[in-house]
């Protein structure tokens, strides 16, 4: 290890986790929909989270920005602890980019102003600096030819680049993915999971969603598998899809795979 390198593990040893739940309970009503949930994801950690529809994954991953509220538990980002202050959920959504499976564009803006709306708004960013930055997101997610169109003038596989783009100009820590390839026609899978393999090879902290095994064992570095509200099983992606230890993880594994 160089000198740089044992540098950068002791500041992440010190660093508070990326992401926290303690013992976090959620419920809809009478629905139970988080029981008991513990994850603590590090700086710079990628975490695939899987189950069955209608275990929690959407639930879980809306908690950690206020998306939804849970009523039990801890949840901290970075160490702000999410609480009613308004303060405290500011700085968290500052730090959290989201993208869900059905992109949520908005159909009268531009890509460039999709894209550029937030940063100049909330972040009060000069027009110019927020249009610079969101073409230099735009060339990442290599589709900047594409900025003066519409969203309905964009395949699906584009629009979900645009939305991963977007969420990369509020200059976020964390990226939540919830399902972001399951509305996709299957030949423009691979482009948006391309883009969130580039995305995790900067370093950034990630939970996604998603059943795509491929992308979870490239990139993973735990698989996290939850049923019926609660983390049944987790570990490296090779563990979790070779040797299944519970009967709901073996049932699960052989619907999708
Ligand atoms: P998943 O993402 O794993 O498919 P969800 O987190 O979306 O699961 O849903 C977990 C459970 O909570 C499901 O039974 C779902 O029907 C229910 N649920 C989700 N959102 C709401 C809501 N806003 N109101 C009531 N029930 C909900
Ligand atoms: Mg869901």
């Amino acid at each position: 290890m160089s000198a740089a390198e044992t540098l950068t593990s002791a500041v992440k040893a010190d660093a508070p986790p990326a992401i926290l739940l303690e013992r976090v309970n959620k419920w809809f009503g009478s629905l139970h929909v988080l029981r008991d949930v513990n994850l603590s994801v590090a700086q710079g950690e990628r975490v695939v989270v899987c189950g069955p529809s209608g275990s929690g994954k959407s639930t879980l991953i809306r908690c950690i920005n206020r998306l939804e509220e849970h009523q039990e538990g801890r949840i901290s980002v970075d160490g702000i602890e999410l609480s009613d202050d308004l303060k405290a959920l500011d700085a968290i959504r500052r730090e959290v980019g989201m993208v869900f499976q059905s992109f949520n564009l908005f159909p009268h803006l531009t890509i460039l102003e999709n894209c550029t709306l937030a940063p100049i708004w909330v972040r009060k960013m000069p027009k110019k600096e927020a249009e610079a930055l969101a073409m230099e997101y735009l060339t990442r997610v290599r589709i900047p030819e594409q900025a003066g169109k519409y969203p309905g003038q964009l395949s699906g596989g584009q629009q979900q680049r645009v939305a991963i783009a977007r969420a990369l100009c509020m200059q976020p820590k964390i990226m939540l993915f919830d399902e972001p390839t399951s509305a996709l026609d299957p030949e423009m899978i691979k482009e948006v999971l391309d883009t969130m393999v580039m995305l995790a090879d900067t370093g950034m902290t990630m939970i996604c969603v998603t059943h795509e095994m491929g992308f979870a064992r490239q990139v993973a570095d735990r698989v996290v598998f939850m049923d019926r509200g609660e983390i049944v099983e987790q570990g490296e992606p090779e563990a979790i899809f070779s040797n299944p230890q519970t009967d709901r993880l073996k049932l699960f594994l052989s619907q999708i795979l």
